[in-house]
């Protein structure tokens, strides 16, 4: 038994592979801590929770969970499909948009390949790549966002997959639609874009890129999006790749034939119609993140400006004592050194009330308190 290593017997890249670091769940803190009401700004979750709409949906399918789900999510394809005018066949849904992330890279990443992301990028670009024995690119950040003539120049022959999130996660940083199309016009067509709009429904429309659309002139865009931020299904583990119908073809061979649940299916559906839900949370967003601003224009503390439903605040190389201070004042908030930001602490947007306590415990903690 002594000579058996499970490590040496592992892949290679998956050995150095460090676990997802989650925001902490508010139950494990009251637990550690014995304090209640803890306010949780980690996780970039929608502070309104989930829709009436949503509820009604998923207490009517109740019933229905002895049976296997619909394999093809038909109903949702067609209302993704009917949404943002593009074909069900361009499709793929997941178990979170992580899902279809790592189903992307698992069809088209060898161990032979590279994979170019921006540094301070998504953790879970590097996952995927170096799950599979990739090697991945981290091309320095540009202002905290992504240098996309870097990026460009990183392109080799072996070159397969470029991750772009706009807006960016942890930094909030965004994107022109301009920007984003010079580039990804001149990515060869041997690599794959991937256009992670996570936070996309928190852009104001003015600014959203036509991405979907532009899958037509570039086959080799994939956009990634999801139903854990403005949705306000995180727990449900929903989100759905739009792609060239060949790229989605190709995928479905390879996916678990029922990767998204039947109350996944169900919610996505009632979500996706419910606009005033939407509309209601890029409001609530928008005043979230005014609110945080004028706390750190008001402490001096420099942030980086941010598109997304988070703000990630230079706080200083103090930040690691400073997130355990919040914790024991009942606000968890994220570190971000893991990003190669141990500045930097990420804090998503909540309610007026819930960011009150966030500033009113770091306004103490800055008192010494
Ligand atoms: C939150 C987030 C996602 C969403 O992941 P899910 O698996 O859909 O919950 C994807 N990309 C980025 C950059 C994110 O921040």
């Amino acid at each position: 038994m002594h000579d058996f290593d499970a490590a040496r017997l592992a892949l290679p890249g998956i050995r150095e592979l460090q676990p997802y670091q989650a925001g902490k769940p508010i139950e494990e803190v009251e637990r550690e801590l014995g304090i209640k009401n803890i306010v949780k700004l980690a996780s970039n979750e929608n502070p309104l929770g989930v829709s009436q709409k949503v509820r009604d949906a998923l207490a009517a399918k109740i019933t229905g969970l002895a049976r296997y789900p619909d394999a093809n999510g038909f109903y949702l394809k067609q209302a993704i499909a009917d949404k943002f005018s593009v074909k069900p066949q361009q499709v793929t849904l997941g178990n979170g948009s992580n899902d279809v992330l790592e189903l992307l890279a698992r069809t088209f990443v060898t161990a032979e390949n590279e994979v170019i992301y921006a540094q301070h990028a998504f953790v879970v670009y590097p996952l995927v790549t170096k799950a599979i024995g990739a090697t991945g690119i981290a091309v320095p950040a540009k202002d905290y966002g992504h240098d996309l003539e870097a990026m460009l120049a990183a392109v080799t022959d072996k070159t397969r997959m470029i991750f772009v999130a706009n807006p960016n996660n942890p930094t909030g940083t965004f994107l022109s639609k301009e920007a984003l199309e010079a580039f990804i016009a001149r990515v060869p067509h041997h690599v794959l874009i991937v256009l992670d709009e996570a936070y996309y429904e928190y852009v104001p429309e003015s600014e959203r890129a036509p991405s979907l659309a532009w899958i037509e002139k570039y086959p080799n865009l994939v956009v990634s999006r999801t139903f854990s931020k403005a949705y306000g299904l995180a727990g449900i583990r929903s989100g759905y790749m739009v792609s060239h119908p060949a790229i989605a073809d190709l995928m479905n061979r390879i996916r678990q034939p029922f990767n998204m649940n039947e109350l996944a299916l169900t919610a996505s559906i009632a979500a996706l119609q419910d606009e005033d839900f939407i509309a209601r949370s890029v409001s609530v967003n928008r005043d979230g993140m005014a609110q945080l601003i004028a706390f750190c224009e008001q402490y001096k503390l420099p942030f980086i400006p941010s598109h997304g439903n988070f703000l990630t605040i230079e706080v200083g190389p103090q930040s690691a004592e400073m997130f355990q201070k919040l914790l024991h004042k009942g606000v968890i908030v994220r570190p971000v050194a893991g990003y190669e930001l141990p500045n930097h602490l990420r804090v998503s947007i909540g309610l007026p009330q819930e960011n009150d306590a966030f500033c009113n415990a770091m306004a103490e903690i800055l008192n010494g308190q």
